[in-house]
């Protein structure tokens, strides 16, 4: 029996997953690694860490699994998204420290770019924002930063990745440096239409061309692991950035399917087909995959504090002792008693975009419970993927005919329950909710024939749960009107000092 090893390289841990030709997962190994933040604002990761610890992982699980290299067909490869590193071709030895894409450091080039008018062109071609969170000016950061970096960059000898590209570095011994479009469509270089790197960009940024992987298919060949890897060569043959593999993984592959993910934040993707839809509600329009010539794209909107309101209520607040609990605690009410939660505690993220926002709990009586406020904080929740799920359909005009769902917090049936009423959809969660290694799974067994085809995938999609709305259009549009009114109440509270 043959299996795909999934390697899911996350913000905090390397993880290795072996899936079976059922799609189920069969073992698992995971390691945390060190996070740096040497400034206020500043985010790092040691780009040998990330690799020592994937590494590890991976030969590991085939261990546990009490199996060889022989029995693995394939790897996939899905990363934490725009986190940026740069190395030296000649000796593989990084040159500094990967700036993660937390890291806000480039916010006065980003303004700068702004302030010269850049913004539009770089939303036209890359469907992004311009915003310190993508790769290509921490790349230019590097470059102005790091002694020597812009020499070697002129003699041809750096090389930029993302934490794909430098995995498979690593893993071919440096035989191949390439990347695939989900994770190039990051890094505000490359042209989603053209599905090239941008000449124009390049210059704006002041990045030259010769540091930058090929871009190959998702679905695709990335070379195979050098022997001293894995003790065998093993092919490679699937990548994607972590919130694409999930959409992936989630058998989204029709236009209008949207899948959310509940983990610390929420991250939301629309699959708009063969497309880009172009945002005008603050959405980043991204590559979801391309397998053979198709590009699939998507809109995608960011939420940052999700499941996170569960661990302030749990740790900031102490009114339950574990995450799950919250479930509960909120369900002794039948409703949150009129108080809402806004938890923009870092501001708040698509499609307001407010990085003065700040955390408000509105509508408090007398009556009010740590039961209401439980409850206030999962709807909450569910108000802000309601919002983004509201702005997806206005750019894209398409019937989203359900929600799939995943990650830490769809475990919780209120929470998902809450969901559906507000939507007044259905919120259908997988059997398997690690769709994201999944995703790169599927991706990489596609490529081998492992898997003969789509539609053999599509059937193995198992549904765990379907919840079904149950609130009228009017008790919709009610509790979401109160909720607005407490989003502008919370938004441009932070007031910087120089004001
Ligand atoms: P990440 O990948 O971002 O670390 P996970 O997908 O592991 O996140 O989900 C963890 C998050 O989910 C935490 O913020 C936690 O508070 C929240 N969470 C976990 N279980 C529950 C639950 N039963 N109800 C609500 N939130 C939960």
């Amino acid at each position: 029996m043959q299996y795909i090893l999934a390697l899911d390289q996350g913000t905090t841990s390397s993880r290795a997953i072996l899936f079976s030709g059922a799609g189920h997962i069969h073992a698992v190994a995971q390691r945390e690694f060190e996070q740096h933040f040497p400034q206020s604002g500043w985010v790092e990761h040691d780009p040998r860490d990330i690799w020592s610890s994937q590494i590890a992982v991976a030969g590991e699980v085939i261990a546990k699994a009490r199996l060889s290299t022989r029995d693995i067909a394939a790897i996939g490869i899905t990363n934490q998204r725009e986190t940026t590193v740069a190395w030296d071709r000649r000796t593989g030895e990084p040159i500094g420290n990967a700036i993660v894409w937390q890291d806000r450091r480039t916010a006065p080039f980003c303004d700068r770019l702004r302030a010269e008018g850049a913004a539009d062109m770089i939303r036209e071609k890359t469907g992004l924002l311009l915003d310190p969170y993508f790769s290509g000016t921490k790349l230019r950061w590097m470059l102005d930063h790091i002694d020597g970096a812009r020499e070697l960059a002129e003699a041809g000898h750096l090389a930029f990745g993302t934490v794909d590209t430098w995995l498979v570095w690593n893993l071919t011994a440096g035989a191949v440096h390439a990347t695939d479009p989900s994770n190039a469509s990051r890094t505000l270089l490359f042209n989603i239409h053209t599905g090239d790197w941008d000449d124009e960009l390049l210059e704006l940024i002041g990045v030259p061309r010769s540091v930058l992987p090929e871009v190959r298919a998702s679905s695709g060949d990335f070379g195979q692991t050098s022997g001293d890897n894995l003790g065998a060569p093993v092919p490679i043959r699937g990548i994607a950035g972590d919130q694409q593999a999930a959409l992936f993984g989630q058998m989204a592959l029709d236009r209008g399917m949207v899948k959310t993910t509940y983990g610390t934040g929420c991250f939301m993707l629309m699959n708009t087909g063969t497309q880009p839809v172009v945002s005008s509600h603050k959405l980043l329009t991204t590559v979801a995959w391309k397998i053979g010539d198709e590009t699939t794209y998507a809109l995608e909107g960011s939420i940052f504090v999700g499941g996170a309101v569960v661990q302030w209520l749990r740790d900031g607040l102490g009114i339950i002792k574990s995450a799950p609990e919250i479930e509960r605690l909120a369900s002794k009410v039948e409703d949150s008693g009129g108080v809402v939660f806004v938890p923009a505690f870092v501001g708040l993220g698509a499609p307001d975009w407010d990085p003065a926002a700040r955390g408000i709990i509105a509508g408090l009586t007398r009556g009010a419970t740590a039961s209401h406020l439980a409850r206030a904080a999962l709807e909450g929740l569910a108000f802000q993927v309601a919002d983004v799920l509201d702005a997806m359909h206005a750019d894209a005009g398409i019937d989203v005919p359900q929600m799939r769902v995943d990650g830490g917090a769809s475990a919780n049936n209120l929470l998902m329950q809450i969901q559906a009423d507000l939507l007044g959809l259905p919120v259908v969660r997988p059997e398997t909710i690690e769709t994201t290694a999944l995703g790169a799974a599927y991706l990489a067994g596609l490529a081998i024939g492992f898997w003969k085809d789509i539609d053999t995938l599509r059937l193995q999609w198992q549904e765990d749960r379907r919840f079904d709305g149950g609130l009228s259009e009017k008790a919709i549009k009610a509790v979401r009107s109160r909720w607005r009114n407490a989003v502008e109440r919370a938004k441009g509270w932070e007031v910087s000092d120089e004001s």
